[in-house]
């Protein structure tokens, strides 16, 4: 059976990663995106096992000892994760793609070193920040945060097997979909 790739997305929050991977997941049956799980508690609309799989603390610890998480980290209290067992039995019939921060996605590549990491960045900063107040769901404090945490993200870019810049949203997809069916990873 055809094995598919671990592709691991990462890049500043406004940059369009979102936008980018729902198309393609959309566009292309052959692709999915990882269900993350976490302890928080799900927000109102959330579905279990469609936005997370909603852990309590004890099976989330349990998880852990059985070496069940690709990688996981904590943020702002609560425990986040990507659940091996689950990637593994996507990864039999389509490509999984990861949506997760630069830590997390180094965490993964160590764990899973045949993971393809691609960076998205934007073409300049005043463009991110458009974008991040276009969107309209952060307040200037934190589109500000998320634009200073952009030098930690750029000064990890050589670690990352592929960089593309989202300038052209159409083109950025189809550079994205040739990743998937073309790219390796520099392990
Ligand atoms: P992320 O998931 O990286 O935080 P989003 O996918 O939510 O980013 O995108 C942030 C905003 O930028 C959204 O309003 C989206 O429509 C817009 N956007 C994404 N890609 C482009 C692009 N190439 N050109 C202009 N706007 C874009
Ligand atoms: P939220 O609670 O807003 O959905 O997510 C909070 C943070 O958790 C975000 O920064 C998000 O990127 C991160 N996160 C979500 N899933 C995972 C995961 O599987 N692993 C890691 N390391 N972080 C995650």
């Amino acid at each position: 059976m055809q094995q598919g790739k671990l592709i691991v997305v990462s890049g500043p929050s406004g940059v369009g990663k979102g936008t980018i991977v729902k198309t393609i997941v959309k566009r292309r049956e052959d692709v999915v995106e990882s269900v993350s799980c976490t302890t928080r508690a799900p927000r109102v609309g959330e579905v279990h096992g469609r936005e997370y799989f909603f852990l309590s603390k004890e099976e989330f610890a349990r998880r852990i000892d059985e070496d069940d998480f690709l990688e996981y980290d904590e943020h702002f209290g609560n425990f986040y994760g990507t659940p091996k067992s689950f990637v593994k039995e996507m990864l039999k019939e389509k490509h999984v793609i990861l949506e997760i921060d630069v830590v997390g996605a180094l965490n993964a590549k160590k764990a899973f070193p045949e993971s393809v990491l691609v960076m998205i960045l934007p073409p300049s900063i005043d463009e991110l920040f458009r974008r991040l107040t276009g969107r309209g769901t952060e307040t200037l404090e934190e589109v500000k945060n998320r634009i200073e945490r952009i030098e930690y993200e750029l000064a990890q870019k050589e670690k990352y097997d592929y960089v593309l810049i989202n300038d052209d949203l159409e083109k950025a997809i189809e550079e994205f979909s040739a990743i998937i069916d073309n790219g390796v990873s520099k392990k």
